[in-house]
């Protein structure tokens, strides 16, 4: 029989790779902040206009790139943060699988301006579907611009498929709440269709919760801290009496990165047993840190679900240190349904 297998062109594996990573602005927010804060950014701007159906744009003060490095930043599996596959099990970088920007790329109008510190002019790119439209030498500031517009444009289907600018625009701001809690250290700016959302100043991990969430968090928050053979544990826990009935206040950090987990979120509310009803959700701040060579970051795409080695330690530990401060800060353990 004939050969009938044929290698797909670039720009139709990147769009298929698209569908993986971006499934809608808020995950190009989350690919840009997340190479903003891996480019060692002090000071990082999000500029959103239409529930970034229109423009996301994120700007850096970072290390920047070179001419070369620009260009190539576009291609897929093309990354500066890892040499060899054993590279992903002593991961210090939110990135790694060198797939975003090619991603993104693909099914987007893309403008970026980078220029790193020691150079005195700047790369200018323009790309559109995989093209590379245009390349120019740039006067830019020191780091990295990256506008995306028009996400979706060549795919139609999913563009319809997207929500209002209200909600896209929700998803967007829990993004950017998820890198803020990792990253007190960083000042970083939202504006959304010229209204300035968020200004947050370099501050302490408990600041920048307050500064976040309102004044009101910080009486709200019980520290939480444990050194382990397993894990250091970290970071906050809300009073039982704040508990919600809905959800939207608990973030996992695992080596400062936000992860998704319904098993350690058990072991949270387990600790709470008899502290809050059954119906309602503490709300949490915790930071674990593990030897990154007892997890595995690449079983999904985006990266919010990890595989721990000793999934069933870990749950333990949590929930004895969550018990052990909510008992410290002699929260009383009688509930009052009244109330
Ligand atoms: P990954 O982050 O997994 O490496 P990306 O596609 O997100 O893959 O980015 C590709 C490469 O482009 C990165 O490895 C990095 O070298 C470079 N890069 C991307 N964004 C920035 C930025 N804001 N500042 C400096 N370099 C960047
Ligand atoms: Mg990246």
């Amino acid at each position: 029989m004939a050969d009938i297998i044929q290698l797909l062109p670039d720009h139709v594996a990147n769009q298929i790779a698209a569908g993986e990573v971006v499934q809608r602005p808020a995950s190009v927010v989350k690919e840009l902040l997340e190479n903003a804060i891996d480019a060692n950014a002090g000071c990082i701007k999000l500029i959103v206009k239409d529930g970034g159906k229109t423009l996301i744009q994120v700007v850096d003060d970072g290390i920047g790139m070179s001419t070369t490095d620009a260009r190539l930043s576009f291609e897929r599996h093309a990354t500066s943060k890892i040499r060899n596959a054993e590279d992903l099990f002593s991961l210090n970088t939110k990135g790694f699988r060198g797939e975003a920007l090619a991603s993104i790329a693909a099914i987007a109008h893309v403008e970026m301006q980078t220029r790193p510190h020691e150079e005195e002019l700047g790369t200018a790119l323009k790309i559109a579907g995989s093209k590379v439209l245009s390349q120019e030498v740039c006067s830019s500031p020191e780091g990295t611009s990256i506008a995306v517009k028009n996400l979706f444009f060549n795919i139609p289907a999913r563009r319809n498929f997207l929500k209002s600018d209200q909600v896209e625009l929700r998803h967007i701001t829990d993004e950017f709440h998820r890198v803020a809690l990792a990253h007190p250290g960083v000042q970083l700016h939202f504006y959304h269709n010229g209204n300035e959302l968020f200004n947050l100043p370099k501050v302490k991990q408990r600041r920048r919760i307050v500064n976040i969430f309102g004044v009101r968090m910080d009486e709200k928050l019980v520290p939480v801290e444990e050194e382990t053979q397993v894990a250091r544990i970290g970071g906050y826990i809300c009073k039982p009496q704040f508990a919600k009935k809905s959800r939207g206040e608990q973030f996992f950090f695992v080596n400062n990165r936000f992860i998704k987990s319904p098993y350690l979120h058990h072991a949270v509310v387990a600790a709470f047993e008899g502290l809050i009803k059954p119906d309602t959700f503490p709300g949490y701040f915790l930071f674990l840190e593990v030897d990154p060579s007892s997890i595995d970051i690449n079983i999904h795409p985006t990266k919010t679900e990890i595989k721990f080695n000793d999934e069933h330690s870990l749950y333990a530990i949590l929930r004895a240190t969550v018990k052990h401060s909510l008992g410290q800060f002699s929260v009383s353990p009688v509930l009052d349904f009244e109330r």
